[in-house]
């Protein structure tokens, strides 16, 4: 059997379509035509995703000595994000088309000046994504042959709208309409979620749907140190919902509005060598990502440049993957100082220090947060995982495979027990007991329906590692074996019992 892969031209639809198909992702009450921003996860998505997040909390929380978890409420008391800065500062900048009533985020519009043998003759504009350039380089020249305007046309510089002065604003087109004049100027858009707590609508019920779980570690950070054992450095975990009304969620369930984040605070000594935590933190972060099966091609760093950082952050490193729309954040690393428990310690009135042995002084632990999105690593997986084979088998037929290739570690399914055929019981019978032996400890299935060609395609699809095969040889040869079939090579071999359960506990952890 040989194999040609190739993955498709437009993967993203590739991915949505089989996520759909598959039943890995939903739209959000899609009945109702949907709501932007929201998803649901299927059968097989949910079994993925707790993958992710068991090997996360396995890895970080429980195989670490110096790492605890907590889960803290989604609605938190309304001065926390009074306090962490969130209320005065987590905006975006939101540009409003008057017309067509569309809403851009300032900072992913983006325009340039039309320049013609130095002089501008015009502006264009167009919406961030990779080929954000080329665009307005074809939109600038289609505006100067339509104007049928001599002379040479410069290549385009491109800005975004947050860097636009106010005379150009006037000038620069809507996306929507194309006409200049339409857009408004930027101003701050507060991303958070209200609510209102109590029977009571009234200023003083408003809360907040919180953006993201760090919060909660900062507000139980003293909770944790007085009924913990812990001693710095140490980290406080989490896995929960944020949400965030981001003004254009796009991009699948890469930016959404409800999302699911795995965040760690790990306080470390005022003194410590903040920059070696760090960088400890960032190749944790991609070893745990590379251990999930990301390949290394598909991951980089960005460091934030100095001037763009907050006032109080040393240094934020992002691990950016390969996503088919481009190169993005996938989880950000960020070294904090002492900001958020001083920030909480003013606000509250309640100390949030430590006591230190050595020097016999009480001080303020500082923070080193990798911060990582659920749904992100679920469309990195998928994006990495797939591919479409052209098959050829002995006899020399063509046939199309869609394949998931993910580590058994997170694939929703690890097994699947197929008795070669569906009416005979010796087969069907020695494959229901294996397979109600392995379903106690494993996430398996059974298929008895249809060609058995086919139903591996089905388990291809769904990125199940492995397939087991109960046929005659099983019933009739001495040893008990079956067919163990490899999604990735498509190797069969035979394999005992016993054989196929330490294979499970090797790749399964
Ligand atoms: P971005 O710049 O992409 O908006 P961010 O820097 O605001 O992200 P953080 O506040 O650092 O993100 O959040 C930590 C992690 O949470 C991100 O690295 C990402 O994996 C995830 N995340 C943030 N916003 C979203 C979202 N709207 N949808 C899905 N995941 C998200």
């Amino acid at each position: 059997m040989s194999t040609q892969e190739a993955q498709p031209e437009n993967l993203m639809e590739a991915i949505v379509s089989l996520a759909k198909r598959r039943g890995f992702v939903f739209q959000s009450s899609e009945i109702y035509g949907g709501l932007n921003g929201f998803f649901d996860y299927g059968p097989l998505g949910v079994e993925l995703k707790k993958n992710i997040r068991d090997c996360w909390w396995n890895d970080m929380v429980r195989r670490r000595d110096d790492v605890v978890g907590i889960e803290t409420s989604i609605i938190m008391h309304p001065k926390v994000w009074e306090a962490s800065g969130h209320v005065a500062g987590f905006t975006d900048p939101l540009v409003d088309c008057k017309v067509s009533k569309d809403r851009y985020r300032a900072d992913q519009l983006f325009w340039a000046p039309i320049v013609v043998d130095g002089n501008t003759i015009g502006y264009v504009s167009a919406l961030e994504s990779e080929k954000t350039v080329e665009e307005l380089q074809a939109a600038a020249e289609s505006f100067k042959r339509k104007k049928a305007i001599q002379g040479a046309l410069a290549p385009v510089v491109a800005k975004d709208f947050t860097e636009a002065k106010p005379e150009e604003i006037a000038l620069i087109p809507s996306p929507a309409t194309g006409n200049p004049g339409d857009l408004t100027p930027p101003r701050s858009f507060n991303m958070m979620f209200q609510t209102n707590v109590g029977a009571m609508t009234n200023a003083s019920s408003v809360a907040y749907l919180r953006p993201e779980t760090a919060q909660g570690m900062f507000v139980d950070f003293k909770n944790v140190v007085d009924t913990n054992r812990v001693k710095l450095p140490f980290g406080i975990a989490q896995i929960g919902k944020s949400f965030r009304n981001e003004i254009t969620p796009r991009n699948f369930i890469f930016r959404s509005r409800e999302f699911e984040q795995m965040e760690m605070e790990y306080f470390i000594h005022e003194d410590a060598d903040w920059a070696k935590v760090h960088e400890e933190w960032i190749s944790w972060c991609e070893a745990w990502l590379k251990s999930i099966g990301l390949p290394d091609s598909h991951l980089s760093r960005y460091s934030h440049p100095k001037e763009k950082l907050a006032f109080y952050s040393r240094g934020t490193v992002d691990i950016m993957f390969k996503y088919p729309f481009g190169v993005q954040e996938l989880w950000g690393i960020a070294a904090r100082g002492s900001y958020d428990l001083t920030q909480h310690a003013n606000a509250s009135g309640k100390p949030q220090e430590v006591f230190d042995e050595a020097s016999k002084k009480k001080f303020v632990p500082h923070v080193i947060e990798p911060a990582v999105g659920v749904d992100r690593i679920f469309l990195a997986v998928l994006t990495a995982g797939y591919a479409e084979e052209e098959v050829t088998d002995e006899k020399g037929n063509k046939e199309k495979r869609t394949v998931l290739r993910l580590s058994p570690r997170i694939a929703p399914v690890k097994v699947a027990v197929l008795p070669l055929l569906k009416n005979k019981e010796v087969l069907t019978n020695r494959a229901k007991a294996l397979y109600a032996k392995l379903k106690r400890n494993y996430a398996v299935q059974y298929d008895d329906g249809g060609a058995i060609g086919k139903r591996y395609r089905r388990q291809d699809e769904a990125g199940t590692p492995w397939c087991v095969t109960i046929d005659f040889d099983t019933i009739e040869k001495p040893g008990d074996t079956f067919t163990l079939r490899e999604r990735d090579s498509m190797q069969q071999k035979r394999i005992t019992e016993s054989e196929l359960f330490a294979l499970l506990q090797e790749n399964v952890y």
